[in-house]
C-alpha cells in the first residue's frame, strides 16, 4: 500500500501559513505589500484589538477583475511572474504567490475589488472558498482578515500582549513609509489613530511622524555616489541619540534590511561626539542595480550580500562623517534648529559628485574635517558652571567641566600614546585593594595582564602590584592599573588603545575642573585658549556638547524685533 499522500491544498496551505504567519505585524505586511505591488499610493491599515480581532487593508490601486479575485486564493497563484528568467530580476515584493492563500487557510477573509468597472466580494473562511458577490466598489481593493487562527488557537499563544503586537505592526508601517515616500500610509487600531505619512516624498516629514518634529528638525541630508551605488538619507545630529541601533534604518532600493556592519560604520561616523552605546537615528537608502545584490540569503530577505561592499562601506562612512563633522556646535532647543554651519579649516570641496574622486584617495590620507573654532569675547560665568560668551552672530555658552575634560583628555591621550610599551618594575611593590568578587575574576586574566606589562600577584584582599607599563604616569600607578584591570573585566580585551581611551576619560572627569566652581577671566580666557587647540573641541570624551549657541536671529525673535 502506498504511504505518501499528495497533501491536500488546504493542509498545505496551513502549513505554509505557519512559515508566513507567525506574527499579526506579517500578516499586515503581506497585505500592504500586495497594495504596493498594485500600486497604490494610499494605503489604510484598519486594526481592531492589535489585528487579533481584525486587520483591514484598504488600497487605490489597480484592482483585480472577478476572474483573478478568485484565482489570487489558490496556491502559487500570482501575476507577478510569467517565466523563470523573470526571478533573477525581482522588483515586486512578493512572488511567490503563496501569501492570500496561506492567510486565507487560517481565518476569514473578505476580499472587495474592482478595476474600475465592475467589483466583486470574494469570502473564504478556513481556507475555502464561501461565496462570491457582485458589489459596486471605487477602483482598488480592500480585504479585511478576521478570525485569525480561530481553527488553530495554539498559535494565539505565541502572540504577546496587544501592546506588543501593535508596536511591530507601527513599526512595520513606518518602515513602509520611509522606504515609499511616495504613497500615503494611514494605520489605525480601534479606530485611534496610529500613524499617517502624507506620501508627498519628503522623508523629513515621515521622520517628524515616526519619532517628533525636534528630531525630524535635527536631521541632517547627506547622499553620495560611487559607480555602483547610489547612498542619500538622514541621520540625527549628535545630540540627538539613542540607547539602541534600532532607529538606524536602511533600505535597499526600497526594501528594508539589516546589516550590523553598516550600522557600526554609521556610529563610527560619530566618533566621540556620541557617547559609549548610544547610536544616531538614521534613514539611509542605498540605490544600485539589482543584479549586483543577492537578496536571497535570508529566509525573510533582511540581509543582502552587496558586491564592492568595502566600497559601499567607505563611501557611507564618508558621506555621514562630512556632515556630522560639520555639526558640532548644537543651537539651543528652542531656536530653529538649523545646524549653525561652520567654516572649514580644510578647503577641500565636499559635494557629493566630489566624493567618488575623494573615495580614491582616502586610504592614503585620512581626510579631516575640523571646523573652526569661533571667535567670541567671554562676558561672565552664570550658575557658577556656565561661562558666557559673545559675538556678533550668537550668545554661546560652554559648559566649563566638559571643556575642561576635553582638554584632560586629549592630553592625557597623547602622553600616553607616545610613551613607550616598556614595563617598569617597582621597587616596592604597591598594593591595590580590590572587592572579592573582582580578585577571583582577576585570577583568569593574569597572564593577559602581564602581556600588557602588569605583573602582580593575588594577596588575600588585594593585588600586589610589582611591574607596570612605563607610561603609566608617577603617582596614578593604581588608579591606571584599577582601570586596566576594570577595562580587562568588562571588556575582555586589552587593545592599548581601548585603555588608553578609557584611562584618560576616566581620569580626566575624575580631575577636571568641576561645575560650580567660580572662576577668574583670566582663568576663562586660558581655558578657551586650551579648548582651542583640541582636536575634538565641541564634545567633551562622554559625546556631551561643550558649546550651544543662541543665534542673534533667534534672540531678536523671542523679543518681536524681526517680522
Ligand atoms: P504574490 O503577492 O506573491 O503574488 P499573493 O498571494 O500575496 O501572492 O497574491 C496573489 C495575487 O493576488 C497577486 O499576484 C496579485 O495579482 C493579486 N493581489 C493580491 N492583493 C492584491 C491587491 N491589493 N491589489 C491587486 N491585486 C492583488
Ligand atoms: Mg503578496
Amino acid at each position: 500500500m502506498s504511504v505518501i499522500k499528495r497533501l491536500d491544498s488546504v493542509i498545505a496551505n496551513k502549513i505554509a501559513a505557519g512559515e508566513v504567519i507567525e506574527k499579526l505585524a506579517n500578516v499586515v505586511k503581506e497585505l500592504v505589500e500586495n497594495s504596493i505591488d498594485a500600486l497604490a499610493n494610499q494605503i489604510d491599515i484598519e486594526l481592531e484589538e492589535s489585528g487579533m480581532k481584525s486587520i483591514t487593508v484598504i488600497d487605490n490601486g489597480s484592482g483585480m477583475d472577478e476572474t483573478d479575485a478568485v484565482l489570487a486564493f489558490e496556491r502559487h497563484a500570482t501575476s507577478k511572474i510569467a517565466s523563470v528568467n523573470d526571478l533573477f530580476r525581482i522588483n515586486s515584493l512578493g512572488f511567490r504567490g503563496e501569501a492570500l492563500p496561506s492567510i486565507a487557510s487560517i481565518s476569514k477573509v473578505e476580499l472587495t475589488t474592482s478595476t474600475g468597472e465592475s467589483g466583486i466580494k470574494v469570502i473564504y473562511e478556513d481556507g475555502k472558498f464561501i461565496q462570491k458577490i457582485p458589489t459596486s466598489a471605487n477602483i482598488g481593493t480592500k480585504i479585511t482578515v478576521t478570525k485569525l487562527f480561530y481553527t488553530t488557537p495554539a498559535r494565539f499563544k505565541y502572540l504577546k500582549s496587544p501592546q506588543y503586537e501593535l508596536a511591530l505592526i507601527v513599526s512595520l508601517v513606518n518602515k513602509f513609509a520611509l522606504a515609499y515616500p511616495g504613497i500615503s500610509f494611514r494605520l489605525t487600531n480601534n479606530k485611534k489613530l496610529q500613524f499617517v505619512s502624507f506620501g508627498n516624498n519628503k522623508i523629513v516629514d515621515i521622520i517628524g511622524n515616526i519619532y517628533s518634529k525636534d528630531i525630524a528638525r535635527s536631521m541632517m541630508r547627506f547622499s553620495g555616489k560611487t559607480r555602483d551605488y547610489d547612498i542619500h538619507g538622514f541621520t540625527s545630529n549628535p545630540i540627538t541619540n539613542r540607547s539602541s541601533s534600532n532607529y538606524m534604518h536602511i533600505f535597499v532600493n526600497q526594501r528594508a534590511i539589516s546589516d550590523a556592519r553598516i550600522n557600526n560604520v554609521i556610529r563610527e561616523c560619530y566618533d566621540q561626539l556620541l557617547p559609549k552605546n548610544r547610536f544616531p537615528i538614521t534613514v539611509l537608502y542605498i540605490e544600485c542595480d539589482p543584479s549586483i545584490i543577492d537578496v536571497n540569503i535570508h529566509p525573510r530577505k533582511q540581509e543582502i550580500k552587496f558586491s564592492e561592499y568595502q566600497k559601499l562601506l567607505d563611501l557611507i562612512k564618508l558621506s555621514i562623517s562630512e556632515k556630522v563633522s560639520e555639526t558640532s556646535i548644537y543651537q539651543s532647543p528652542d531656536s530653529d534648529y538649523k545646524q549653525v554651519k561652520l567654516s572649514f579649516n580644510d578647503t577641500t570641496e565636499t559635494k557629493s559628485n566630489q566624493i567618488e574622486t575623494k573615495l580614491e584617495s582616502i586610504n592614503e590620507t585620512k581626510t579631516e574635517y575640523k571646523p573652526q573654532f569661533p571667535e567670541f569675547e567671554y562676558i561672565g560665568q552664570y550658575s557658577g558652571t556656565y561661562l558666557i560668551f559673545q559675538n556678533e552672530e550668537a550668545l554661546y555658552l560652554l559648559d566649563q567641566h566638559a571643556a575642561a575634560e576635553r582638554i584632560r583628555y586629549e592630553r592625557y591621550a597623547k602622553n600616553m600614546k607616545e610613551r613607550n610599551n616598556e614595563a617598569q618594575v617597582l621597587l616596592v611593590p604597591l598594593s591595590l585593594d580590590l572587592s572579592q568578587d573582582i580578585l577571583i575574576k582577576l585570577n583568569d586574566y593574569i597572564d593577559e595582564l602581564h602581556k600588557f606589562g602588569i605583573d602582580g600577584e593575588i594577596l588575600d584582599n588585594t593585588f600586589s602590584i610589582s611591574k607596570i607599563p612605563s607610561w603609566f604616569f608617577p603617582g596614578y600607578e593604581l588608579i591606571y592599573t584599577e582601570e586596566v584591570i576594570m577595562t580587562l573585566i568588562s571588556e575582555n580585551t586589552l587593545d592599548k588603545n581601548i585603555i588608553i581611551d578609557d584611562l584618560s576619560k576616566s581620569l580626566a572627569c575624575k580631575h577636571s575642573l568641576k561645575a560650580n566652581h567660580y572662576i577668574t577671566k583670566a582663568e576663562a580666557q586660558h581655558l578657551i585658549d586650551d579648548l582651542q587647540k583640541c582636536e575634538k573641541p565641541f564634545t567633551c570624551p562622554h559625546g556631551r556638547p561643550i558649546i550651544v549657541n543662541i543665534s542673534i536671529q533667534q534672540i531678536e525673535r523671542w523679543f518681536n524685533r524681526v517680522i
